[in-house]
């Protein structure tokens, strides 16, 4: 069985074709620019070939059109004909409460994802437009699956999600936690409970997705209960250009003082603030290790900054769930930044969080164990795989 990943952005497309039989992915890449100067695609066989190709997509149905030619033509095709794939898997940002599993996606399911819009602006209608582009392109017996980043956290208690503001908001707006990167904490707290060869109902673990967006999860018995992204991605940890979780009077001090518009702030907060609003040198993490390695006073705080929040985040969920048996790091900068998880796990034996210095660096970027013997905390590096789980849910709900 072979199932079709697709990421929708507004005007990118990213893909991966998975076989289902060893999980190996065929075909992977990227289309970006779509309904704009400049566009392109970008497309990678599972042996190692690239095909890449610069031109105009009017819309995602000419960017899917593209790609089911580089499937299936010439010498980039892995399959001879579309209909080889079974099913089609969707990521979509928000499920909001609608959503607390993967389903396939029908008029109603669709109504639904376009429903709940108002609460992912940016994300959901890039989605809906991926999934519409994909039913006009694909064959209409083809299933479509839709997994969301959001409804692993369904599973939240009220006391996590409920924020301290008239309730009516919640009623009328549904303004509440939601939490994010769903899929990628299901996937790390699964495949670390299989690494450690037990079974996930018994395992109090935190996640910690660490990337350009990063946030971290309190996954008790399997099922999260708490997480640090809030009503939208912006809520959490500091992140490359996001301010992560601050004192909210400052929108309103800044408003005042600046003169400034709610789609200013809005941007401040998304676009302008984190690494590259603390550091003034970079959103990317490696910059400001290099840049702190060589003296540079504010990349070494906004350093400090990131690695002592997650540490607070991994102490608070342990509170949460009365423990901790593991902790997992995951993401570009968990799977990749030793002095990362160093700092994070320094002075942690009090929870049981120890890590050997040494398997820290030996198995950096690899998925390992790398506590210490003495610890009682199990720590891995876990490679997140969002895609294969996407893969898995489709197949799974097209086998029912
Ligand atoms: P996204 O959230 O966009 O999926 P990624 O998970 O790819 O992002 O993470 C990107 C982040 O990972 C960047 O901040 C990048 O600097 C960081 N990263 C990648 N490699 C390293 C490394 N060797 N050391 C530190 N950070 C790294």
């Amino acid at each position: 069985m072979k199932i079709l990943v697709i990421n929708a952005g507004s005007s990118s497309l990213k893909y991966q074709l998975i076989n289902m039989e060893d999980e190996s992915v065929l075909a992977k890449g990227l289309c970006e620019r779509i309904g704009v100067e400049g566009g392109n695609i970008v497309y990678k066989t599972g042996d190692g070939k690239v095909f890449k190709k610069e031109k105009f997509f009017n819309s995602h149905t000419e960017a899917f059109s593209e790609l089911v030619e580089l499937l299936t033509t010439g010498e980039s095709a892995v399959v001879s004909d579309v209909s080889e794939i079974s099913a089609v898997g969707h990521r979509v940002v928000q499920g909001a409460e609608k959503f607390s599993k993967s389903v396939i996606i029908d008029k109603e399911v669709l109504d639904a994802i376009i429903e709940v819009s108002p609460l992912a602006p940016l994300h959901n209608p890039a989605a809906v437009s991926g999934i519409k582009a994909c039913m006009e392109v694909f064959p209409k017996d083809i299933p479509m699956v839709a997994v969301f980043d959001t409804a692993f956290h369904q599973t939240m208690p009220e006391k996590a999600y409920i924020f301290g503001i008239p309730y009516e908001y919640y009623e009328k707006y549904h303004i509440r936690r939601y939490g994010f990167h769903g899929t990628s904490h299901r996937y790390v707290s699964a495949r670390l409970a299989e690494n450690l060869g037990k079974p996930i109902e018994e395992l109090k673990i935190v996640t910690c997705h660490l990337g350009n967006g990063s946030s971290i999860a309190a996954v008790d018995r399997g099922r999260s209960i708490d997480t640090s992204m809030g009503f939208t991605p912006l809520d959490g940890i500091i992140m490359g250009t996001r301010s992560g979780g601050i004192d909210p009077s400052i929108v309103t001090f800044l408003q005042e003082k600046e003169g400034l518009s709610y789609e200013e702030v809005n941007n401040i907060l998304n676009k302008k603030s984190g690494f590259i609003g603390v550091s003034g040198i970079s959103t990317d993490s490696r910059d400001l290790v290099n840049a702190s390695l060589e003296g540079d006073p504010r990349a070494q705080l906004t350093c400090d900054i990131v690695r002592y929040q997650v540490k607070k985040y991994i102490g608070a969920y342990a509170a949460a769930m009365g423990g901790i048996d593991a902790l997992a790091f995951a993401g570009g900068i968990g799977e990749n930044s030793l002095h990362m998880r160093a700092e994070v796990c320094k002075d942690m034996e009090f929870l049981g969080i120890k890590i050997d210095p040494e398997l820290n660096v030996k198995y950096d970027r690899t998925e390992h164990d790398i506590s210490a013997p003495d610890a009682r905390v199990k720590t891995w590096i876990i490679a997140t795989n969002e895609e294969l789980l996407i893969a898995r849910d489709a197949r799974d709900l097209i086998s029912k």
